[in-house]
């Protein structure tokens, strides 16, 4: 059995002959079957995996495979591989084949990754304890008992149970973060246009980001070097030049931390959470780091203003949806109108419903300006303030949750508590900067706990350096 540690000691062992591609995809093929009570995959592409991995390993010998050779990848089921299916973690997509891959598949392949499987999520990337997937919960592999997070739980669980090496989420308001840190696994939320979202199956477009959850910080950064760059498929992707994150990471600078007050003494945040930040920013500033608390008095509007904005975006993405040109169509329709309905409120879960009536709601004409319209100008003094704080300081730090992984069905009968979940992740996605979600050592519950740091905009080189300092 090889013993996965990073991606660049990977390519040293397949280049020394310790171990070969084919052999890797085999021993997640069994890894997967073994855990499957864990549901994190909805389908392994062992067909597909096999050759690829057969390729790769004849690119070797010759010596020309690319630098993710044989590193084993899974997709979060809201990501296009062409020629597999895709499904959101929806009844409505099923049995829909993607039609082309993403822009993140195509470049990953590039480089000789090897597409795993698709992994389960919260239905439509909407959710914080992946409780809403179509396919199941997925189980947290530190105790089976207890929520994975969400939306990406199924790729942050894929990553903590050694299933694959690495694998692609979706963030939105925290869905890569969140699971990442309450399974012990790093999740990274790039700069909003630092990777392109063409093949991602849209939530909320003007928040969506494609990042890596990884086991280390120096792997995130190389899959974020791979997949970054502009795309001309995605308007919004930037054309800055992609860093050499990794080389990046060598650095050894002090830095200007600024932790935001607020955060820090929030009602509900729990006590080991905070004595394990507290920790940490002692440890930084033992490195030489200046820590420094800043206020930040707009906390409680970070989530009214996540949902008034990205429901109104899930309600105009998902009108696609239709029961006509993709996947599941009601078989009690009689006529258009019907076809619609039915195979809509069949087809999609209660949380989507929700969504979409929500941002139906906001965005409707005697309401828009009440809702939708402030929600904008709301996001506009969060990124400006952000901003501020971030051209005095190097980063924000904050918790990445208010408390660890909870019991299946604990927020299940109160949306609020559960949208509650998002209070410090969300910063990121309105004010469109990068954030990162590290290891932050145990709870006494046996779970994992994570810190949380946001740097300016397309400062991602940056905030992996820091990041890649954290240890515990
Ligand atoms: N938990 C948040 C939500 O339910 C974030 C989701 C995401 O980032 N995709 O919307």
């Amino acid at each position: 059995m090889y013993s996965f540690s990073n991606i660049n000691t990977l390519q040293a062992d397949l280049k020394g002959g310790k171990i070969t591609c084919a052999a890797l995809v085999e021993q997640a093929v069994t890894a997967i079957a073994q855990k499957k009570q864990l549901n994190a995959f909805l389908e392994v592409f062992e067909a597909s995996a096999k050759e690829l991995a057969k390729k790769t390993d004849e690119k070797i010998k010759m010596g020309t495979a690319g630098r993710l050779a044989g590193v084993i990848i899974g997709l979060k089921d809201n990501i296009c591989y062409k020629g597999h299916k895709v499904s959101a973690s929806s009844k409505i997509l099923e049995g829909f084949e993607s039609l082309y891959s993403a822009t993140v598949v195509e470049k990953l392949l590039a480089e000789d990754a090897i597409m795993i499987g698709r992994l389960n999520c919260d239905e439509f990337a909407m959710g914080s304890s992946n409780e809403n997937s179509a396919f199941g919960n997925v189980l947290n592999p530190l105790n089976e008992k207890f929520v994975p997070g969400g939306s990406s739980g199924g790729s942050a669980v894929a990553v903590a149970a050694g299933l694959c090496h690495v694998t692609l989420g979706s963030d939105t308001g925290g869905s890569i973060r969140q699971p990442a840190s309450f399974t012990g696994t790093v999740g990274y939320k790039p700069t909003y246009g630092r990777v392109s979202r063409y093949g991602l199956i849209a939530y909320a477009s003007s928040f969506d980001q494609i990042g890596p959850i990884t086991k280390t910080v120096d792997d995130a950064a190389v899959i974020l070097e791979v997949i970054a760059g502009q795309d001309k498929n995605d308007n919004t992707s930037s054309s800055k030049k992609v860093e050499d994150y990794s080389k990046a990471l060598l650095e050894d600078k002090k830095y200007k931390i600024a932790y935001l007050k607020e955060c820090v003494e929030a009602e509900g945040l729990d006590p080991e959470v905070k004595a394990a930040v507290l920790k940490q920013m002692e440890w930084l500033k033992s490195q030489g780091h200046t820590v420094e608390a800043v206020s930040f008095p707009y906390l409680e509007y970070l989530v009214p203003t996540y949902y008034v904005l990205t429901t109104a975006e899930a309600s105009s993405n998902l009108s696609r949806f239709d029961g006509i040109h993709y996947g599941y169509r009601s078989k009690n329709a009689t006529d258009l109108e019907s076809t619609y309905k039915k195979s809509r409120s069949e087809g999609f879960g209660k949380e989507v419903q929700r969504r979409i009536m929500l941002g139906t709601f906001v965005l409707s004409a005697g309401y828009y300006d009440a809702y939708y319209s402030k929600g904008q100008k709301v996001r506009r003094i969060i990124h400006e303030k952000t901003n501020e704080i971030l051209k005095n300081f190097d980063f924000i730090l904050t918790p990445s949750t208010p408390g660890t992984a909870f019991e299946f069905g604990k927020n299940s009968a109160d949306p609020i508590k559960m949208y509650l979940e998002d209070i410090f992740t969300v910063q990121a996605n309105i004010a469109g900067v990068p954030a990162i979600s590290v290891p932050c050592g145990l709870h006494s519950n046996g779970l994992p706990m994570g810190l949380q740091l946001m740097a300016g905009y397309f400062e991602d080189a940056k905030l992996l350096n820091l990041a890649s300092k954290i240890k515990v």
